[in-house]
């Protein structure tokens, strides 16, 4: 459960999965993706006024998060300030600094955060620093290297501060089976109990609304039948075909995933048949510390360990990678204190012999290889669930050897456009071309200027300067 205010030290002005309170008054506004304890405020009135109060305040989100989104009832009034940023195009967001007036530039860039369909993270990049926001997210160990929106070239972006889910940051969860693992042992189990007779069916119960798509979708294929689900979810999911055509409404399939709202040992939808019931859980698996992907409970009743969160070395491995300055947790693992979790978090950055006692670490599942990773998905599935590339270049290299690779090549470009659309200040995106004449228009009418003013020949521009380069240097050749 999220406990993030919603506010970026390093950019207030901006709101993420809060619409509550303060966040209301904030100047744009990011959903990383349709679970409740992202969205408390975004149904309020107050909120819909804010949105109707100025043209250039919008809502920003991926393009399958805005069909869920618009897909229930009590968020649809926001549709006309619902604005989409594909993922993986940087995308600057103008702002309007408070007292000044000045105008500002903070770029953007949405990427997979492998969680549930249409789920991102957000980085932010302009003169305060660069700043990722993870939302909730699940990234395998050492698959930290192969998001390139986090490296410029080779080299891993010089990253201010993270905040990150940290629903798993606790040493019992410190190590969750991938979920290409959990539903290989959950397709095999349905698999052996539908060979039995055709009046045996399986019910999938899975207890969050979204999240387990990826699951449906795999076991789906397997097993060559589609999966009931309440009519809902069909609708949400009506322009994802990936999704909805794995999806039947109709009860007479043998595997369900219709959802429950009690506590019942039979699909609610009143299937017929000998039902096997699987129950995909997490945090069940943790606190029994069961090392095994599934447990039977009864004959017909099956857990299943099956998590969209990082692990524990998984969050070690992530933030590690990246180093920042600062780390923040967005989420209290139940059992343990905020400060608790903020000391796990500041020894990923450094070097826990240092900070006194070792922890004691306990695998949950079966320990896999360290250097087993599951194989690619197919294009369709990165999309959907954020599945990674294999790793196409090592972390930090020399800065002599970053220029000496991008000698001899060209320079890297910005594939993004001035978005047209009316009410909105955001760039539009296009994988397919680039538009550094655009960005260029863009930033040069709004540099990404500090708040105060700075001579441009002192030093301490020139600092600015380089360390803006750092961080993005695409912006720097944009600005030429
Ligand atoms: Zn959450
Ligand atoms: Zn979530
Ligand atoms: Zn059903």
């Amino acid at each position: 459960m999220s406990y993030f205010s919603g506010k970026l030290v390093e950019y207030p002005e901006f709101s993420l999965d809060r619409f509550d309170e303060k966040n209301v008054e904030a100047q744009a506004f990011f959903l990383s993706h349709c679970h409740m304890d992202h969205m408390v405020g975004l149904d309020s009135e107050e909120f819909r006024a804010r949105l109707r109060s100025k043209d250039d305040v919008h809502l920003y989100c991926s393009p399958i998060t805005k069909d869920v989104l618009l897909s229930m009832k009590p968020y649809q009034s926001l549709e006309p300030h619902v604005v989409i940023i594909e993922v993986n195009c940087a995308t600057p967001i103008i702002l309007t600094h408070g007292l000044s007036g000045k105008e500002v530039v903070v770029v953007v860039t949405l990427i997979p955060a492998a969680h549930c369909p249409g789920s991102v993270m957000f980085l932010f990049e302009g003169m305060r620093g660069t700043v990722l926001y993870t939302g909730d997210f699940r990234v395998a160990r050492g698959k930290a290297s192969c998001i390139s929106a986090l490296h410029s070239a080779t080299q891993v972006k010089n990253i201010q501060s993270i905040y990150v889910d940290t629903t798993f940051c606790d040493p019992k969860l410190y190590h969750i089976p991938t979920r290409e693992v959990c539903v290989e042992a959950i397709g095999k189990l349905a698999e052996e109990w539908l060979s039995r007779s055709r009046h045996h069916i399986v019910w999938l119960e899975c207890k969050s609304k979204f999240g387990y798509e990826f699951l449906f979708v795999n076991i789906a294929q397997r097993l060559h039948i589609k999966i009931h689900v309440h009519e809902d979810k069909l609708q949400t999911f009506a322009n994802v075909p990936e999704i909805s055509q794995h999806l039947t409404t109709d009860i007479n399939t043998r595997v369900h995933a219709c959802p429950s709202f009690c506590k019942q040992s039979r699909p609610p939808c009143g299937a017929v048949g000998r039902v096997l019931t699987i129950k995909p859980t997490t945090m069940w698996f943790a606190m029994k510390s069961q090392e095994d992907l599934l447990v039977k409970i009864e004959d017909d009743f099956y857990r299943a360990c099956y998590s969209f969160h990082s692990s524990y070395s998984e969050l070690r491995d992530f933030v590690s990678y990246f180093n920042p300055v600062n780390v923040y947790p967005n989420v209290v693992p139940p059992g343990s204190t905020v400060k608790e979790v903020q000391e796990r978090l500041s020894s990923f950055c450094h070097h826990p012999k240092d900070r006194g006692e070792e922890i004691v670490l306990r695998p949950l599942g079966k320990v896999q290889q360290a250097d087993h990773f599951p194989s690619p998905q197919p294009d369709d599935f990165e999309s959907l669930f954020g599945g990674i590339p294999p790793p196409t270049h090592r972390k930090r290299v020399s800065r002599a050897a970053e220029k000496k690779d991008s000698e001899g090549s060209p320079p890297p470009t910005l594939p993004i456009a001035l978005h047209h659309q009316e009410n909105s200040r955001v760039a539009s995106t296009s994988p397919e071309s680039t538009h550094i004449n655009n960005v260029t228009a863009v930033l040069a009418k709004h540099p990404l200027s500090h708040d105060d003013d700075v001579p441009k020949n002192s030093s301490k521009y020139q600092r600015r300067l380089c360390k803006l380069e750092e961080h993005c240097p695409k912006l720097i050749d944009g600005c030429e």
